[in-house]
């Protein structure tokens, strides 16, 4: 079983001791003009502004570490059409952003997961109180290598924490997880695997002496 259900996999307790933050972030939905309609690819800079799909161009998004309320908010359509004012000027005016209220626009607010570390969290799961009994040695000398073989939770697998880039680590990460499953030859270097394992926050509480 793979645990990709973003933060909310904390609710399962093999994966609670997991440091996962949620980022609540908006976008805001921009009706299309006769000349932004000619935008044929995505603009990035700080925000993204996204060609019209269905008559509608999609510009965000916001950040907000605090707030867990999913009710889209006017203070951040206004601060998401600074972000297309800053993208591109000429974008801005065409699709007459200084006319726009961002009381009156739509929009949709979602939450990214992230780790500490912002690296996302892929692999295998421990048992986290059997994993502290086995390498407690770490707390008292953290360059020991204990040989105490892991104690896993047979099949259980955990793939999250994509923050801000999860449309283009997640698919990596599936054929990271297809290859710990399968006991593969891994589809990246030994040192990427390991930064991302779900079992470096224990190794580094142990190594700390906590
Ligand atoms: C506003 C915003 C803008 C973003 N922009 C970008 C961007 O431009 N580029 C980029 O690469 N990434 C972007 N991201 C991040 C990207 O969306 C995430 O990194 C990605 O969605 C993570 O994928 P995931 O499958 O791990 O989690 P999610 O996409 O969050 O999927 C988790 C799924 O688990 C389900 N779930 C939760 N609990 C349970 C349960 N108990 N049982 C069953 N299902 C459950 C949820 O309903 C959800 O469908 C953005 C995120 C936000 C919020």
């Amino acid at each position: 079983m793979v645990l990709a259900g973003a933060a909310e996999i904390a609710r399962f307790p093999a994966a609670a001791g997991l440091p996962l933050k949620r980022i609540r972030g908006q976008i805001t939905r921009l009706k299309q003009t006769a000349s932004s309609a000619e935008l044929r690819t995505v603009v990035c800079a700080e925000g993204y502004v996204a060609p019209p799909r269905l008559g509608e161009h999609t510009l965000g998004a916001s950040f907000d570490f605090h707030s867990q309320e999913v009710t889209p908010t006017a203070a951040e359509h206004a601060s998401n059409l600074q972000l297309l004012e800053e993208i591109s000027s000429d974008l801005a005016a065409r699709l007459h952003s200084s006319e726009l209220d961002p009381v009156s626009l739509q929009g949709r607010v979602a939450f990214r997961c992230t780790s500490p570390d912002y690296l996302p969290i892929i692999g295998p799961l421990a048992d986290p109180q059997a994993f502290a009994a086995a390498y407690a040695a770490l707390s008292k000398n953290a360059r020991q290598v204990p040989d105490t073989p892991c104690p896993w939770l047979d099949g259980l697998y955990v793939n999250s924490g994509h923050g801000s880039r999860g449309l283009i680590s997640a698919p990596l990460a599936g054929e990271l997880l297809a290859a710990w499953l399968d006991n593969e030859p891994l589809p990246l270097p030994r040192e990427v695997a390991e930064a991302c394992h779900p079992n470096r926050f224990a190794v580094r509480q142990l190594s700390r002496g906590q």
